[in-house]
């Protein structure tokens, strides 16, 4: 399954959402990682290890969609 990631440097959040979640947005805009957006990961580990490279301060889990 595949994971994403949204990183908001301006709320300086991160949350981890599962692939088929309704917030995901169906038109993904490739963005730098260090601008953020969305990033999406092939595993849950990995999807964590970039929730903490992008050095913000909530990282949470989608209450949505639970992964
Ligand atoms: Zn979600």
């Amino acid at each position: 399954m595949v994971y994403w990631v949204h990183i908001a440097h301006s709320i300086d959040r991160a949350m981890l959402h599962r692939e088929r979640c309704a917030e995901v947005p169906s038109n993904i805009i490739r963005t730098d990682f260090w601008e953020g957006g969305w990033f999406d990961y092939p595993d849950k580990e990995r999807a964590l290890a970039a929730m903490e490279q992008s050095g913000t301060t909530f990282q949470i889990k989608c209450p949505l969609c639970k992964p």
